[in-house]
């Protein structure tokens, strides 16, 4: 079994699309970033790829590189989830947390764990995802950014696929 753990973080800037594990989320804000901004699945695919033991997310999807620019970060799990296939590994689970202040993340959350369940091609009861604040405390108490951090366990395959 291999342990992974991944952890990013955004700014929240007016005029910018708020998506988090996949869902667009209608809120004043969003993340500012070279792709959609997507802290959990930016969290979620270190950990994945920390676990596989390839690298992170920067040194396979690099920010300057323009075919990356507002891509939707399902894209770049979808790639991570091939890259794990090659090497002959299954997700097991992930567990993930998302520390935002506002909005609240429990309208969104059932549809962030078919989507990602999906994406992954896992059984939405092996992906927990937990939403809190930081009650109003540093840089994501006042509202100016959101964190992400996520593990999950791999496990060895007996064929190079991927399935719940
Ligand atoms: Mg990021």
């Amino acid at each position: 079994m291999r342990v992974g753990f991944g952890y990013d973080s955004h700014r929240l800037a007016e005029g910018r699309r708020l998506v988090l594990g996949g869902v667009e989320i209608p809120f004043e804000k969003g993340c500012v970033a070279h792709s959609d901004g997507d802290a959990l699945i930016h969290a979620l695919c270190d950990a994945l790829l920390g676990a596989a033991g390839l690298s992170d997310i920067g040194s396979h999807f690099p920010d300057t590189d323009n075919q990356y620019k507002n891509i939707d970060s399902k894209i770049l799990l979808a790639k991570v989830v091939e890259l794990l296939d090659r090497k002959w590994l299954k997700i097991n689970n992930v567990d993930a947390t998302i520390v935002i202040e506002r909005p609240k993340m429990a309208p969104y959350h059932d549809t962030m764990i078919q989507t990602l369940a999906r994406v992954m091609r896992i059984a939405p009861e092996r992906l927990a995802i937990k939403a809190k604040t930081n009650e109003k405390l540093g840089f994501v108490g006042s509202g100016d950014g959101v964190v992400c951090f996520a593990t999950c366990t791999l496990a060895d395959h007996d064929e190079p696929m991927n399935r719940p």
